[in-house]
């Protein structure tokens, strides 16, 4: 964290009446969370062989290439990635309801690629993992002996009916899954508050990376506008593929009260089919179970302004490759199809898969990917040494959902979706929505991922 950025965060505090004293045991208790999950899979030195080849270097493909680095004697990494820039995505959020600056969330990728690592700067366009090589759009091949495979996921704007990755912004159509998309639904969000008219916020039916942020933005577009005391102008509506809010129910009463007490109807099972951005209308299809038939009814709705989600799958050259479910419902995405505790392949155990890219019945987040690491690095040492893979992944996940500007409900949980909290607070409700969680969010847990989980240590 940067002094200024320190600064900030001290005279936050202290506008919220709180002692410098207290704000320092939450930065400690920041840290022991930092640490959640990660300590038992602590590995001594290890002397195994190997060439390692990490497909992706993101949130998880990073991190992975700093725990291998230390914990192997003569480690041989390569780093296959084609991106400049090493973006903090959950800072998105924050860029599209004007918290941080679009350059808060962004480092140069040679900073953040531990030193020792060879970095191949390209895009894998295959993968043959009988013969054990990738393919590179201008590189070549790239023979491995153990793959780390850690692209993360694909975002299929195109499946969107009238939709591309060129026309957003278009017709007041945003979506903050993408940098650039951020940006926009900031500038739209204010004039949106301004003008007034009906808001519509949507997320998708396909498995999807953050699946807190969509209900984020519309939470903090109605924070915004009361806090510029035009809400009264504002009609908003809530669309979720899903048949709840959300689907732990430890979290799930409290965040279905806080869209009723601000007056956000929330519209279930409904899937977006399409829109027409000319005419500002989002065309949704409702599906309703009825014994084993889904009735679906397809209908529009007008809007002013628009936040979208799009499915999101596999990226085409990891389903192509094979390496993906055949079938349950991770198929359809084209999942790998990794075992969900060791995070092994299932079909080739010289390939590990974690990230958004696995196929995990959990949710797909960065706080899910940091506590996955550790135990996939520990576990490729493993089977490079010809051993049992033996760490074991319980599906932790974790979603900051802010519900105003000062408060997050921070939903943590395992595959059982049983609430997981490591907030050391034990006076603190985290069923409900907290100001710590809050701090947490906004100043702590971007530096946390920059300078502790890509540096392998968180
Ligand atoms: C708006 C938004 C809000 C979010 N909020 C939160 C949050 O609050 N909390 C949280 O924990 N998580 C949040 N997330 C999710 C989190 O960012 C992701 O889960 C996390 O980044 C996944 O890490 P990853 O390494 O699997 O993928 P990424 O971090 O996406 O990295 C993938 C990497 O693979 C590279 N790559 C892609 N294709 C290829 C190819 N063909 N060849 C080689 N390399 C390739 C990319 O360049 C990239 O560097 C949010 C995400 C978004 C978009």
């Amino acid at each position: 964290m940067s002094a200024h950025e320190l600064g900030k965060l001290i005279e936050h505090i202290e506008q919220k009446g709180v002692s410098r004293r207290h704000f320092f045991r939450v930065m400690a208790a920041a840290g022991l969370l930092s640490m959640a999950g990660t300590e038992k899979a602590k590995a001594s030195s290890s002397k195994a062989k190997g060439k390692v080849v990490i497909v992706g270097g993101g949130a998880a493909g990073i991190a992975m290439a700093a725990r291998l680095k230390r914990w192997l004697d003569e480690p041989d990494i390569t780093l296959i990635d084609p991106s400049d820039r090493q973006y903090y995505q959950p800072g998105f959020t924050l860029i599209a309801s004007g918290v941080y600056q679009p350059d808060d969330v962004w480092k140069k990728q040679a900073d953040c690629i531990p030193s020792g690592i060879k970095w191949v700067k390209d895009s894998v366009v295959a993968i043959d993992p009988v013969w054990n090589q990738v393919t590179t759009a201008t590189n070549g091949k790239i023979a491995y002996d153990f793959l780390v495979l850690t692209p993360g996921l694909q975002i299929n704007w195109n499946q969107v009916e009238g939709m591309s990755y060129e026309q957003l912004g278009t017709g007041n159509a945003h979506c903050i899954y993408d940098f650039q998309g951020a940006q926009k639904t900031w500038k739209a969000m204010r004039e949106f508050t301004e003008k007034g008219g009906r808001g519509i916020y949507t997320d998708t039916y396909t498995k999807h990376k953050c699946g807190g942020a969509p209900k984020k933005i519309c939470l903090l577009t109605d924070d915004y506008a009361r806090k510029h005391g035009t809400r009264e102008g504002l009609q908003l509506d809530y669309f979720t593929a899903e048949r709840d809010l959300y689907d732990v129910k430890f979290f799930t009463p409290r965040l279905k009260e806080i869209y009723k007490e601000r007056n956000v109807p929330i519209n279930l099972n409904t899937r977006l089919k399409g829109i027409d951005t000319a005419a500002k209308q989002v065309h949704f299809e409702r599906r309703e179970k009825r014994g084993d038939e889904t009735i679906v009814t397809p209908f529009v709705e007008d809007y002013d302004f628009l936040h979208f989600t799009p499915p999101m799958s596999a990226p085409d050259f990891v389903k192509e490759a094979g390496l993906g479910f055949s079938e349950g419902s991770l198929a359809e995405g084209g999942w790998v199809m990794v075992d969900k505790e060791t995070l092994v392949h299932k079909k080739y155990p010289n390939i590990v898969s974690l990230g958004d890219v696995a196929g995990l019945p959990t949710s797909k987040t960065s706080a899910a990917a940091r506590v996955q690491v550790p135990i996939a690095a520990k576990n490729l040492i493993s089977l490079m040494e010809g051993k049992e893979p033996k760490e074991k992944y319980n599906g932790y996940a974790a979603c900051p959902i802010v519900t105003d500007y000062g408060h997050v409900l921070l939903c943590e949980f395992d595959y059982k979706k049983e609430p997981m909290i490591s907030f050391p607070f034990s006076l603190l409700d985290m069923s409900k929505e907290q100001w710590v969680a809050w701090l947490l969010k906004v100043y702590i847990l971007k530096p946390l991922y920059f300078y502790g989980m890509l540096k392998g240590y968180a």
